[in-house]
């Protein structure tokens, strides 16, 4: 990435989320080369392009990927109630086959949604972290697996997942521990579209960030940073973020969630790094698109701040 400090806000009227009248988007472009990319539930997506949809499921994650070699990518199911907003989503940008799919840890707040959404989709690969929990809503998710006859493919440190001229994506965590936390053992994903790079740490907290520091193998470093666990304190450690380094945070959580997500302390730890922050709480489904060099964001609604 050669550019890239300071984004550009935009408001284009007219450009809002369908079906909401009246209501404009926000669109930030970063110089030097604006690319234009498709506003959330838009569908359209460029020759070359790549595009990462942090999709409004309240509290919990789910990102859609699509890629420039035409596959596509989810990270995370939201919760229970999140399948419908998650397989409607994911219908209107036409996805018929998940090649990839993500399951970063077994909390309900990400893979709640999963099951439903294998029962929906065409799924080829499914990665997720060797380890085991006990909750309904988890063996849910392994029935809808083995119904399906899918694979599972174990997300840990050093695993790559594409590797292809310009496009690379691997996972940089968990390093499997003792006594690791469900958070720590989240899968974290790190993507490559020739000088743009984006962070997904699932709910990995400083432990697994101070892992990911200590390996020599893969930078941690993104322009576009999913920050982790919600923007929880626990995580997005100060030596973390500036090891990172990103122009954007993305944080997902629900409005006025019970967590208190995401704390002051990483808000204020981002904005001492100039970092700009994103928020599904406050602007709903938010957009990243990218050609591999430069990327623009578009989110569903414009921050009420
Ligand atoms: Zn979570």
């Amino acid at each position: 990435m050669v550019l890239v400090l300071v984004a550009l806000s935009l408001v284009i009227p007219g450009c809002g989320w369908p079906g909401q009248n009246g209501e404009g988007g926000v669109q930030e472009e970063l110089p030097p080369a604006p690319e234009a990319g498709p506003a959330p539930g838009e569908p359209s997506l460029g020759e070359g392009e790549l595009s990462a949809h942090f999709i409004d499921v309240g509290q919990g994650d789910s990102i859609l990927l699509r890629l420039p070699n035409g596959e596509s990518v989810l990270i995370d199911a939201g919760d229970n109630g999140a399948s419908s907003t998650v397989i409607a989503y994911l219908k209107v940008q036409g996805i018929a086959h998940i090649h990839h799919l993500i399951a970063t840890h077994p909390h309900a707040d990400h893979i709640g949604g999963m099951a439903a959404v294998i029962r929906e989709f065409s799924v080829g690969e499914v990665y997720m972290p060797r380890t085991s929990h006990t909750t309904i809503t988890y063996e849910r998710l392994l029935l809808a697996i083995q119904e399906k006859g899918l694979r599972i493919t174990e997300a840990r440190a050093g695993v790559t997942m594409l590797d292809e001229p310009g496009l690379r994506a691997s996972f940089l965590a968990p390093f499997p521990r003792e006594g690791l936390s469900l958070n720590d053992s989240s899968a974290v994903l790190k993507v490559e579209y020739g000088s743009v790079s984006l962070l997904f740490t699932g709910d990995a907290e400083a432990e697994s960030e101070g892992h990911m520091l200590l390996s020599s193998s893969m930078s941690p470093r993104a322009d576009i940073l999913k920050a982790g666990h919600h923007g929880s304190q626990s995580s997005s450690s100060e030596v973390f973020l500036e090891a990172v380094s990103p122009s954007i945070a993305i944080i997902s959580a629900g409005e006025g969630n019970s967590y208190g997500h995401p704390h002051k302390e990483v808000l204020e730890r981002l904005q001492g790094m100039k970092v700009e922050i994103l928020r599904t709480d406050l602007h709903g489904t938010i957009v990243i698109t990218t050609g591999g060099e430069s990327f623009s964001v578009k989110t569903e609604r414009e921050s009420p701040g």
